[in-house]
């Protein structure tokens, strides 16, 4: 698939562990996926990350994000779980466990 970079199922499987901002607090843009979530720049497909779906107060949002978000909340999400998790506080984060794994290659992809 050339030029993409999302869609493995490790990879989803980490964009939602992504913490969203509030629904209710983003603009239309935002929560209609027009816009990144994060800071709110205009989307285009080349450059939209998609979260996958989420279900916020029974209505079924699509959020996307830009790639430079997505690396930052990654890298973020990835030093938050070194805490908790035993095998990757222990070891080299992104090769201990699935998760870690998974959100180690988020960052890196994205992070650019
Ligand atoms: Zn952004
Ligand atoms: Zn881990």
């Amino acid at each position: 698939m050339p030029g993409s970079t999302v869609g493995e199922p490790n990879t989803s499987s980490a964009l939602a562990l992504l913490p969203l901002p509030d629904f209710n607090a983003l603009t239309q843009q935002q929560a209609e996926g027009h816009a990144c979530v994060w800071d709110g720049i205009p989307l285009t497909t080349e450059n939209a990350v998609d979260l996958g779906a989420r279900t916020v107060d029974g209505v079924q949002r699509f959020p996307r994000a830009c790639p430079r978000c997505v690396g930052e909340r990654a890298r973020a999400a990835l030093f938050e779980h070194c805490f908790e998790c035993d095998p990757c506080s222990q070891t080299v984060p992104g090769h201990a466990c699935d998760t870690g794994t998974a959100l180690m290659r988020l960052s890196i992809r994205q992070g650019r």
